[in-house]
């Protein structure tokens, strides 16, 4: 990788910090990654994208900067990358998912809270992720109750705009998040000085279907049996559509389910059990689940989560004349992401039945990271209704850290043997 340090001390990243977090990366992506057999040629981009993650587009953000441009950086599927794009701004999804950052997020928040919020507070106040050091501005949502509270101690740092995302969804609530949505657009407008237009919000959300589309494509890949790809490259290829750039990703992607393709007419079903995994987003380099089921022989072919199924499902309509009428699709589609922040969230359940059917699920591991309550509650819901229709289920509820691998590895061991 080429020498990024002067880049780096710029963005006022703490130089020796961040030099541990660079060891530990290409080691943990070796051993998950670089082991796997029969990999398809088109991972290398991804490969390259993974390598060059605190290199090559931090660069690119900040050839952007100094051209005038703005960058904001999201944590959650429900603030519109559409709009983003349609003023002219770089969105970054803020992963979030290294134990590396904990400890510095543990400092200001409490223990007892979900990991994901730990180690984002602990990716901005340690100052060791170049990403958060590119962000002009930080948009946060009214989701769960850890992330909400923690905004308050991030705009110490940097501002953050914070969306009122309602939980429910009933009619009015609807109508409060197109509020919502035209309020972000006024302060995209203000923050990079560009008007949003109907053309260009249009343009946006060409942009983002584009994704979802490609998205979606790589995930009917999987269908097949056997699927033509590892659940940990696909993963990793949902984690990176947060933060590469939009136009050269579904490029990359399309160029790999083109390869896919051809693997499906060659393929032999070695009888691997088929798993989805529900619950909650497993940010990037949150690989730990994926590397223990297929390390034991069995394939991950769906995820119903913020980093699989959520992110991409049902496209925004692009037709409309004014502003308001492609605020009110913006509106439609994202109310239909169904997130155990609603209540009720019924709509999970239904996609959770329908994925069963069409991945030919065999056993479903709900995942969710510690202390995260709303999905730990859902989960009656999730058991209920799989014991009704007999499909296997297991909850895991773990963290970022190691400690508990031996034993999760030892539970869907068992699990797959019951399967
Ligand atoms: S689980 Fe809910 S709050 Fe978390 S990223 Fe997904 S939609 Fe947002
Ligand atoms: S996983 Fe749950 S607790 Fe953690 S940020 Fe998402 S909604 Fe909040």
């Amino acid at each position: 990788m080429a020498d990024y340090r002067e880049l780096w001390s710029k963005l006022g990243i703490d130089l020796e910090k961040h030099d541990k977090l660079c060891a530990v990366l290409p080691e943990l992506y070796g051993g998950v990654y670089l082991t796997q057999k029969n990999r398809p040629e088109g991972m290398n981009y991804f490969n390259l994208v993974v390598a060059e993650v605190h290199g090559l587009r931090i660069q690119e953000l900040d050839d952007y900067k100094a051209q005038g441009g703005k960058v904001v950086g999201t944590f959650c599927v429900f603030v519109p990358d559409e709009v983003i794009l349609a003023a002219k701004a770089i969105g970054v999804g803020l992963c979030s998912g290294s134990q590396f950052w904990v400890e510095d997020g543990e400092k200001v928040l409490p223990r007892n809270l979900c990991p994901l919020i730990k180690a984002l507070m602990g990716a901005k106040v340690g100052g060791t992720c170049p990403y958060f050091q590119s962000c002009d501005m930080l948009i946060g949502e009214t989701t769960c109750d850890g992330k909400k509270k923690a905004w308050e101690i991030l705009n110490d740092y940097v501002p953050v705009h914070v969306m009122e995302l309602p939980q429910m969804k009933r009619e009015k609530n609807c109508k409060a998040w197109e509020e919502e949505i035209k309020e972000f657009i006024s302060k995209m407008e203000e923050l990079t000085e560009n008007k949003v237009t109907v053309e260009s919000l249009r343009q946006g959300i060409k942009t983002a279907n584009a994704k979802r589309r490609a998205l979606k494509r790589l995930y009917n890949l999987r269908k097949y049996k056997p699927s033509p790809i590892s659940g940990l490259d696909v993963l990793l290829i949902s984690q990176i559509a947060f933060y590469d750039d939009p136009d050269r990703f579904v490029e990359k992607l399309n160029e790999l389910c083109d390869e896919l393709d051809e693997r499906v007419k060659k393929g032999v079903d070695e009888g691997k059990k088929r798993i989805m995994i529900t619950g909650t987003p497993m940010a990037l380099p949150n690989w730990k689940l994926h590397s223990i089921i297929e390390g034991l022989n069995a394939q991950v072919v769906v995820e119903e989560t913020c980093t699989g199924t959520r992110y991409f499902e049902n496209e925004v309509c692009e037709e409309g004349e004014t502003i308001d009428d492609l605020v009110k699709n913006l509106a439609d589609r994202y109310m239909k992401i169904n997130c155990a922040c609603f209540t009720p969230n019924t709509g999970r359940i239904d996609d959770i039945i329908k994925y069963v059917d069409e991945y030919h699920v065999d056993g479903v591991i709900d995942f969710n990271l510690s202390f995260c309550h709303t999905y730990a509650v859902e989960h009656k819901d999730v058991e209920k209704v799989l014991k009704e229709k007999d499909i296997p289920l297991i909850q895991i509820e773990t963290d970022y850290s190691t400690e508990d691998s031996g034993q999760i590895k030892t539970r869907v061991e068992a699990f797959l043997e019951m399967i």
